[in-house]
């Protein structure tokens, strides 16, 4: 059930890669390739947010802005050209929830469209993952065990996320590597070792669970049933 998304940009490939993107995100997508389509689009009122590009046909993107301001509050995120310092200045004033400057990187994008719309929607990031009595807030970024507060760096968090957000599967540590480190990591393969050590030891050792067991040779899984 993700938001409904307007894309109005006139440049086809930058609209289908976008569309395709948010796609994969489960976000619901329609594309507008002109200023006018996008304007009576964006007001018809469907839409939780809409990426407004500045240069295009028929109605400007500030001009499809100032008009969608008289009826609408949606969220807007302009699309910019390269260094076009003024755009960027104007949209903001013009009320503009953001801009993002062409090109952009993907995952830059879907940041700032999770952010327009924690805004206006904060029920939907809202999302409580729970198992064993631990509950993992990935919209507060915060965990508990039966209601009290458990402290984790950055790093233990994401790692204990990544768990409870594949409960019940088998996780090996290269593909914790790959999705908690990344691909930029360097070190070895024992960091997720380590970093288990680490959350049994604020975890399990204080609160008497065995919430991520070892699968031995193959890596880790949090399960419902101990
Ligand atoms: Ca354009």
């Amino acid at each position: 059930m993700g938001a409904n998304i307007l894309i109005v940009e006139d440049e086809e490939k930058i609209a289908r890669f976008v569309e395709l993107e948010l796609g994969y995100e489960g976000y619901a997508t329609t594309k507008a390739f002109d200023g006018r389509t996008g304007l009576e689009l964006a007001e018809s009122g469907r839409f939780d947010l809409v990426l407004l590009d500045i240069m295009l046909p028929k109605l400007s993107g500030m001009e499809v802005l100032r008009r969608l301001r008289r009826t609408s509050s949606v969220p807007v995120i302009m699309l910019t050209a390269r260094d076009s310092v003024m755009d960027k200045v104007s949209g903001l004033d013009s009320g503009a929830s953001d801009y993002i400057t062409k090109p952009f990187a993907i995952e830059e994008l879907l940041a700032r469209i999770r952010t327009a719309l924690r805004k206006t929607m904060p029920q939907q990031e809202s999302t409580v993952l729970s198992c064993c009595g631990v509950t993992l807030d990935t919209a507060r970024r915060t965990v508990a065990v039966n209601g009290t507060p458990v402290e984790l760096t950055k790093r233990e968090f994401d790692l204990l996320h990544y768990l409870m957000k594949n409960k019940g599967l088998v996780i090996s540590r290269e593909t914790l590597l790959e999705n908690v480190w990344g691909f930029d990591f360097t070190g070895e393969t024992n960091a997720v070792d380590v970093y288990v050590r680490y959350l049994r030891g604020k975890i399990d050792d204080v609160f008497g669970l065995k919430l991520i067991q070892t699968v031995r040779g193959v890596g880790y899984v949090i399960k419902d049933e101990q």
